[in-house]
């Protein structure tokens, strides 16, 4: 047994702590297993990450811990190994680390197997009691007429809302007995799989990449690059036939509000297979029990967003990332990780292939692929019978525009709607309209605690601010002046929404976006509403661009081009790259001929025009050569420091004393302080410092050396910073 463990803690603290084993223990620790420790005054459940016989710490300075929670470690070697790297690549507490790499159930201490479940069944006496001898009970009656009749699993019991006190009382009657039970683990899949539906037919594209993918053994990286549309998830269908036929399982990671019932169904109707399914919005324990069965085997496929990808498989086969490109596999609150990334690596750690797959490759993918460190597969073809999409830009430059709408698009709604199609508007923009503006002044109403207008919600009568959560009833009065004629500058979705109601009486117009959709349920109701028709026109964000099929959309009208394109962020031109593309595959998907158009004031913008006329993937390897000659990411590697601070004079001097902590020479660079794009939030100033380097290891092995530094700074204390490695954005 050894005398002191190492534990990390769910603590920002980037160290580990150590206890002593008191003798009482039996189980010896191991690394990966959880304990229970004193932390200060309170308790903290924490991971053990070394065992050994002699301490530093003088005797009267280390606790013993009080409880070890696992038997066996909680993590497979490999993922163990991941979530480790993970914390040292983003520079983040190891603790916290593994903390999230679990579900909220095992933090708070749960136990890692339910082994067994609990039956109610009758005694011999109970069986042969009569109910007519406790007719005067009629709860202990209905009991018992029931457990003769079968026995229950606990379950059920809470599910048929059997009163507590009737099953104690014919407990204690000893006419019915609980009884614990082995759970059984059915892997009958390994043995035997069995399909739902016969697969599709493949295209001569397809074939050849499910040729290639079937053929890899051991670690390999492919980027599949398959425009809208192509039949990339029947690739993927196609491949976990195989993978599962050899008795592996599979974890399928899709972005946010890609995990619809129509994704899942799409799984479980090929296979008939247990399958795992993990989001955010499950219950704790309802995430626990999809867990136990990934690490039991029991779930052959296991399908979930981002923080799925730390769910540990016993007959690991492969892992797949749909929509490779989608922003929401970074986690940016708390510790941040790019689950694309860190699939990447546990590919590596197990020893198995990673699939990425997406219609428009981030930047990061595409290099990998063009330097030959990822195989690279392309789908050309649209799957089914699809027609080409006819594309055309309309310039609003000096043109009348009906909020935000311009007479051409209008008339070209017109003839699709009358023609029996659905037409889909896109608006990046929330609310009523952004801004609430004085038409005598032209003051434009400002959020007092942030650097940000208030944004104008008709339906709530009320400014918000969408940075801070700040809002007030629409003024009456314009607070400059005074003036009463106030009135919305811009366009949202809602006001957009309006007045396509009163230009387009006969057809229903439905708007989607986080408003919309908050509510649990609401956005499957409004996806299936479309799919039925009962909606002809569809206003919303870009939670409309990704991965839906909307087979009677036959025109895609983009709005507001220029605010998407030309924003500050280098990622501007990527990000609406994807989009445009995105969403162009919305149009036409059926046997539909599709239509999109850009209003734009630039229209003979050369980024608009490229994507246009080469498409996205020769648009992005132009971006990609931008990107090399600017040093940005990808070619160089980026690390954000962010400092916010009541005073700006402390985040200020505080990155300041960063920057000359760093390196700076032909390969690495300090880019600050400078002010964050918006500078002020919510009452804090917020200041930025970016350190750049050529090589990846040099960001890692300057930064390691410097962030002990950087803790011990005094004026460290007097804000709030976070770091991130590679950023998404630069907000
Ligand atoms: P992607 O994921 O690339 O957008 P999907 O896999 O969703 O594409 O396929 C698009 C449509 O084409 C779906 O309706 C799908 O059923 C159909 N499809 C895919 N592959 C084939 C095929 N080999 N033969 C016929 N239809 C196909
Ligand atoms: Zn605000
Ligand atoms: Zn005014």
């Amino acid at each position: 047994m050894p005398l002191f463990v190492e534990v990390a803690l769910p603590v920002p603290m980037r160290q580990t702590f150590s206890y002593k084993v008191p003798e009482s223990l039996t189980v010896i620790p191991k690394n990966g297993m959880r304990v229970k420790v004193p932390f200060g005054r309170q308790q903290l459940i924490g991971l053990v990450t070394g065992t050994s016989d002699t301490c530093d710490l003088a005797p009267h300075q280390i606790k013993p811990l009080i409880e070890l929670l696992d038997e066996e470690p909680l993590l497979p070697d490999s993922l163990y190994k991941l979530t480790a790297w993970a914390a040292r690549y983003y520079f983040c507490s190891l603790g916290q680390m593994m903390s999230q790499a679990l579900p909220v159930a095992l933090r708070k201490g749960a136990e890692v197997l339910a082994e067994t479940s609990t039956f109610w069944r009758v005694t011999e006496a109970g069986r042969e009691a009569s109910l007519d001898s406790i007719k005067r009970a009629p709860a202990q009656r209905k009991v018992l007429e029931l457990l003769q009749k079968s026995e229950l699993s606990q379950e059920e019991v809470v599910n048929l809302d059997l009163s507590k006190s009737a099953l104690k009382a014919l407990q204690d009657r000893d006419w019915i007995t609980k009884e614990e039970r082995i759970n059984k683990i059915d892997l009958s899949w390994r043995e035997h799989l069995e399909l739902g539906e016969e697969p599709l037919t493949l295209n001569p594209e397809q074939a050849i990449a499910v040729a290639v993918l079937t053929q890899q053994t051991g670690y390999h990286c492919t980027l599949l690059e398959g425009i809208t549309g192509s039949g990339k998830t029947e690739v993927y269908l196609a491949l976990l036939e195989t993978v599962l036929k050899q008795g592996k399982q599979a974890l399928v990671l899709v972005p946010e509000i890609g995990l619809t019932p129509q994704t899942i169904s799409r799984f479980k109707s090929r296979f008939k297979v247990t399958v795992a399914v993990i989001h955010s919005g499950l219950t704790d324990n309802q995430r626990l029990a999809a867990w136990r069965q990934a690490r039991t085997g029991e779930a052959a496929i296991i399908i979930g967003t981002r923080s799925a990808l730390f769910t540990p498989m016993a007959f690991p086969g492969t892992i797949i990332l749909d929509e490779e490109h989608d922003s929401s596999f970074k986690q940016q609150e708390g510790v941040g990780y790019h689950a694309r990334d860190l699939a990447v690596m546990r590919g590596h750690l197990e020893k198995i292939p990673v699939l990425l797959g997406t219609a428009t490759p981030s930047l990061e993918s595409l290099q990998n692929a063009l330097s030959g460190r990822y195989k690279h597969l392309e789908l050309g073809q649209r799957a089914g019978n699809a027609e080409k999409v006819r594309q055309g830009i309309i310039d609003i430059s000096n043109q009348p525009l009906k909020t935000g709408i311009s007479h051409a698009l209008i008339n070209e709604m017109r003839i699709h709607l009358d023609a029996g199609n659905q037409v889909l508007l896109f608006l990046n923009r929330r609310g009523f309209a952004p801004a609430l503006l004085c038409h005598e002044c032209g003051h434009l109403h400002e959020c007092d605690r942030c650097d940000a207008f208030f944004t104008v919600h008709q339906s709530l009568a009320e400014i918000r601010c969408h940075h801070c959560g700040n809002h007030y009833a629409i003024p009456k009065q314009c607070h400059s002046c005074g003036s009463t004629m106030l009135m919305g500058q811009g366009v949202g979705t809602e006001q957009l929404a309006a007045v396509l109601e009163k230009e387009f009486p006969k057809y229903p117009v439905v708007r989607i976006d986080r408003d919309t959709t908050s509510r649990k349920g609401a956005l499957e109701g409004h996806l299936n509403a479309i799919h039925k028709g009962e909606y002809k026109i569809l206003v919303g964000t870009q939670m409309l661009a990704k991965g839906h099929h909307f087979p009677d959309v036959t025109l895609v009208g983009l709005l507001d081009v220029d605010g998407a394109l030309f924003s500050a962020d280098f990622r501007a031109p990527e990000r609406f790259g994807q989009l445009y593309t995105q969403v162009s595959g919305r149009a036409g998907r059926a046997r539909k001929p599709g239509t999109v158009l850009m209003q734009t004031h630039q229209a003979d913008n050369a980024i608009l025009r490229e994507l246009m006329h080469k498409g996205y993937g020769e648009f992005a390897r132009g971006q990609l050569n931008e990107r090399k000659q600017a040093l940005l990411p990808p070619a160089w590697n980026m690390l954000l420091l962010r400092a916010e601070a009541n005073q700006a004079i402390d985040a200020d001097n505080f990155l300041s004393s960063v920057a000359q902590l760093l390196p700076q020479n032909e390969e690495c660079e300090v880019i600050g302080p400078m002010p964050a794009p918006m500078d002020k939030k919510a009452g804090k100033y917020r200041r930025h410092l970016i350190f750049q380097t050529k090589s990846r290891q040099q960001l890692q092995q300057a930064f390691e050396i410097a962030l002990p530094q950087i803790e011990a700074l005094p004026l460290a204390k007097r804000c709030r910073w976070s770091i991130d490695r590679d950023p998404q954005d630069l907000l």
